[in-house]
């Protein structure tokens, strides 16, 4: 088939927290062919990537051949090429990732199949979730076996306290057996991930997240040894698979963590999730629980472990793809319809 059409929006949402993400949170691609399927991808970069798309890939994209897995890739290869004088990393990469996917859930449309089977078929018949927020009982109650926790660091000793805190009502809710891990958000230093791990240790946290920002990968590698058996996890803010052989070449965490809606779609993930296997890393996309990462892991050497987020208790979400698979009883599965399985909420355009 060829593409006839391809276009971006950013949705208009309601419940998306006041930061960066404002007005460059995720986008929605749309990729039309004469075979009469349209697929659906989402993207990162916003407003900025929405231009990305519609000022350059769209002119780039339009009559090509849809037919196989390969032609994705070189769709790929071609439009990395030519965005490089802008691009390489950031908004340029989150936009390409919005249109990658699109053309994979394109291409698993026309052949009546979920995308896992276009990767090779599915691995894992269910994925064990992880529920990342900080309403840790519910997520418990919700049958959870493994849970996430923001911690930042203020610059005051009561913040040891706060992360002892948490790391204690998560053990208490979720029982010896679950994984639990904190997510930093690059506010700690190596100093004090040494310490935290200490005072964590009779906790058994499964890993630190971005605890160093991403250009620190040297610091990073030299942090995995002083927390051990704690890991070091890191890579929602890295690109392509150019950009992990910089993150392999140094040896900087334990556990690899590419957004597939940012890092460059399913096909940057593939050649990621090889490299990664071949370090011997453990991959666990970033919000792998979204049905974006979950094919991904459900077909492939990713770690059977997939992020989800379900906000809080009482908190209103924002609901753009319907069909999204649920976590039940702590796991998630895809189902069998094709592409990624999900429709856009036309409603948020
Ligand atoms: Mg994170």
């Amino acid at each position: 088939m060829k593409i006839t059409s391809v276009s971006a929006v950013y949705p208009r949402y309601r419940h998306v927290a006041k930061s960066w993400r404002t007005k460059l949170w995720q986008i929605v691609v749309r990729v039309e062919t004469d075979a009469g399927v349209t697929g659906y991808g989402y993207g990162g970069g916003g407003l900025a990537a929405v231009e990305i798309v519609n000022g350059h890939f769209k002119e780039l994209l339009e009559g090509r051949t849809l037919d196989s897995t390969a032609d994705i890739e070189s769709l790929w290869d071609h439009l990395y090429y030519e965005s490089i004088p802008y691009g390489r990393k950031g908004v340029a990469i989150m936009a390409l990732s919005g249109v990658d996917l699109a053309l994979w859930d394109a291409l698993g449309k026309a052949e009546s199949t979920p995308v896992a089977e276009l990767l090779g078929g599915v691995k894992k018949d269910r994925v064990r979730a992880y529920a990342t927020g900080a309403d840790t009982d519910w997520y418990a109650e919700l049958g959870f076996s493994a849970h996430k926790m923001p911690h930042r660091w203020n610059g005051s000793p009561g913040d040891f306290d706060s992360a002892i805190a948490s790391a204690k009502q998560a053990r208490e809710a979720f029982g010896p057996a679950a994984e639990i891990m904190f997510d930093v958000y690059m506010s700690w230093n190596t100093e004090v991930a040494v310490e935290m791990a200490g005072r964590l240790a009779e906790f058994k946290v499964h890993w630190f997240e971005d605890v160093l920002t991403p250009d620190d990968l040297d610091a990073n590698a030299a942090l995995r040894p002083l927390v051990k058996p704690t890991r070091i996890a890191g890579g929602e803010h890295e690109f392509t698979h150019i950009g992990f052989a910089d993150v392999e070449r140094a040896g900087a965490y334990d556990v690899w963590q590419p957004d597939i809606t940012w890092c460059g779609g399913i096909t940057a993930g593939l050649r990621i999730v090889e490299m990664g296997v071949k370090a011997g890393v453990q991959v666990v996309p970033h919000r792998g629980g979204e049905v974006w990462g979950l094919h991904l892991i459900a077909a492939s050497d990713c770690q059977d472990f997939g992020e989800v987020l379900p906000g809080t208790r009482d908190g209103e979400r924002d609901e753009l793809w319907m069909g999204e698979p649920q976590a039940k009883n702590g796991y998630l599965a895809i189902n069998d319809a094709p592409g990624f399985g999900v429709e856009l909420n036309e409603d948020m355009l």
